[in-house]
């Protein structure tokens, strides 16, 4: 079955050869000219999370900003079904992450409720979380935290509304109990998810040490 499956992968790279999303350059799904021209963030985003009668700041590093080659492969990504894509955009979120990973012991991406996750036919963050956890070495734990509650998409809403709109849509079970996690999502806005998954896995006795997404947008930007 590998052998079967690696030789229909050869068939499909050679019909059809892994071109750049930003300029079709052959042989790569993101070209290192393309992502020499993604501008660096630079400092994490520095997110309030609340839980256990406590509040705190959870640095969330993005590899660029969500314009361009990166947005279009976030998009990829997300909806196009392009899977291939979360290998060469987790190499990206390892390299934009501090040494260590300030001591994340698993990584874990925010998960999308089980109806959405139906609908699409997989997660993109859970994706980004395997493929960065392969790069790292790290065990991907993407079933211990849940998205127990539906929630409306968060675009358009204000920084305000976002964080009401995810308050207590994630439930995070035994297996995060003083583990320290890595939250792996594609897009950061305000940070609102990241900090409604960040207190699930608080309230559950684990702690995330950190979040990383591929892109960082604007509040009220189309992402
Ligand atoms: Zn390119």
């Amino acid at each position: 079955m590998g052998a079967l499956a690696s030789f229909w992968d050869r068939l499909l790279d050679l019909l059809y050869p892994p071109r750049c999303l930003g300029c079709g350059a052959l042989n790569h799904w993101l070209c290192p000219a393309c992502l020499a021209s993604c501008p660096n963030t630079d400092e994490p985003r520095l997110v309030p999370v609340d839980a256990n009668n406590a509040s705190w700041r959870l640095p969330v590093y993005s590899f660029t900003v969500h314009q361009g080659v990166a947005r279009e492969a976030v998009h990829a990504l997300k909806y196009e079904g392009r899977r291939v894509l979360a290998g060469p955009m987790a190499r990206c979120l390892a390299d934009c992450l501090p040494e260590g990973y300030r001591g994340a012991r698993l990584v874990l991406g925010v998960p999308l409720h089980d109806r959405r996750r139906r609908e699409r036919g997989y997660n993109q963050s859970e994706l980004l979380a395997r493929a960065l956890a392969a790069e790292a070495g790290l065990p991907a734990v993407s079933e211990s935290v849940r998205r127990v509650r539906a929630t409306p998409p968060q675009v358009g809403l204000s920084a305000r509304e976002r964080v009401d709109n995810v308050r207590g849509a994630f439930l995070a079970d035994e297996r995060v109990r003083g583990e320290r996690v890595l939250l792996v999502d594609d897009v950061c806005t305000t940070g609102a998810t990241m900090a409604a998954c960040a207190a699930a896995v608080a309230m559950a006795g684990g702690e995330v040490v950190a979040g990383v997404t591929f892109t960082r947008a604007r509040a009220g930007a189309d992402s």
